[in-house]
């Protein structure tokens, strides 16, 4: 769902693998969730960081990959049926006249709920910007650090610099539809999976990519709107490419962000919590995972796994102030086999 409104039980802001587990929490009390991130797929740092690399600390899991776990958790969750809103950063929070957070994301997503977790982990994941002077002036008219859709660079003259998996994705999944594409790279060798490599250089030999060996250095246009990038070739030499868009995509580095004006107590970019429920200094605001501080705390997946399951009772008092919440074990409820949909 793109810029719309929605009004639902429980806002997380992180869909990373506490994000995740929390929508279970929260399920099994009869709350649904609306989740927000930034970045365009479930799992946070699994799925960015380190997808390919096991994990050998989950209970009950000997050894299980970072997408692995992810996935894991998006079968776990299918039953309550969460609904995401990837591509979007949570901007800025305020209060509806009746009392209910309403968060808004950048690209103008409403989102209103009595109960707010943040599940932010180390913060959004935001592009890193290659150090070429002014380039802040053509940052989403010719610069972009990411495609959300192919169509816009359809005909377009395009340059993509980069050596690892998004900078090569990108060049194999774009090459066929823009007018031309260069992939600037400043060494003959890629990070990125072998099999796109071979993709691209298939599609260089056909004439659809060129390649060049060096950095952009310079931007050339008006107002905004570009006309060239300059290259620094390996020799010291310049070049100029002509080019609607330039495609950087020099990896991502972790910023607390918006969250930082939400009005929450901080503590070196940390969120200090209560140990009993996992609430912040405002009532009503949670804050799960590594993105919050308690005496002993331990940055590790299962303590955010434990943290969910606190928040999520206090979560059931917020919503429904009228209601006790039952203990119940997964294996003997008929009623949360019920939600599971296994029974
Ligand atoms: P994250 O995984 O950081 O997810 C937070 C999400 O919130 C991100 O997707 C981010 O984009 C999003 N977000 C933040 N701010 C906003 C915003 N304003 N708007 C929209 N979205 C936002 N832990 C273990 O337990 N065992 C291990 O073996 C292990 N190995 C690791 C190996 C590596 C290389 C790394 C880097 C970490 C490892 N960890 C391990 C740590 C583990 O990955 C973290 O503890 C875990 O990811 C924290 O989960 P989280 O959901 O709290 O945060």
């Amino acid at each position: 769902m793109r810029a719309g409104e929605a009004s639902t039980d429980v806002i997380i802001v992180g869909a990373g693998p506490v994000g995740l587990f929390a929508v279970f929490q929260l399920g099994l009390a009869k709350l649904k969730a609306h989740l927000v991130d930034i970045l365009d797929r479930p799992g946070g740092q699994c799925a960015e960081l380190y997808p390919e690399k096991p994990i050998y600390d989950i209970p009950g899991l000997p050894i299980c990959t970072g997408q692995e776990l992810t996935d894991r958790l998006m079968e776990q969750i299918a039953p309550f049926e969460p609904v995401f809103h990837f591509g979007e950063m949570a901007a800025s929070l305020d209060k509806t006249p009746d009392g209910k957070w309403r968060l808004t994301t950048d690209v103008g997503t409403v989102l209103t709920a009595l109960v707010l977790v943040i599940a932010a982990g180390g913060g959004s994941f935001v592009p890193k910007r290659p150090p070429i002077p002014g380039i802040e002036a053509y940052e989403g008219t010719g610069v972009f650090y990411a495609v959300r859709r192919i169509d816009a660079f359809r005909g377009k003259r395009v340059v993509i610099a980069g050596g690892g998996d998004s900078a090569l994705d990108w060049t194999v999944s774009l090459a066929p539809v823009v007018q031309n594409l260069t992939l600037v790279h400043r060494r003959p060798e890629f990070r990125a999976a072998p099999a796109t490599v071979a993709k691209m250089r298939a599609l260089e030999e056909q004439g659809f990519v060129k390649f060049e060996l060096g950095q952009p250095a310079g931007l050339k246009g008006d107002d905004g709107k570009l006309d060239a990038v300059v290259i620094k070739r390996g020799d010291g030499t310049l070049l100029d490419v002509e080019a609607d868009a330039l495609l950087p995509f020099f990896g991502l580095t972790m910023k607390l962000g918006p969250i930082a004006n939400f009005g929450l107590n901080l503590n070196e970019n940390l969120i200090p919590v209560d140990t009993e429920k996992f609430e912040t200094s405002t009532p009503a605001i949670f804050a799960i995972g590594d993105i919050n501080t308690y005496p002993g705390k331990l940055k590790l997946i299962l303590s955010g796994f434990h943290e969910a399951a606190l928040m999520a009772q206090a979560a059931h008092r917020y919503v429904h102030p009228d209601k006790v919440l039952r203990f119940q074990y997964t294996t003997s409820s008929s009623e949360l086999q019920r939600l599971l949909k296994v029974a």
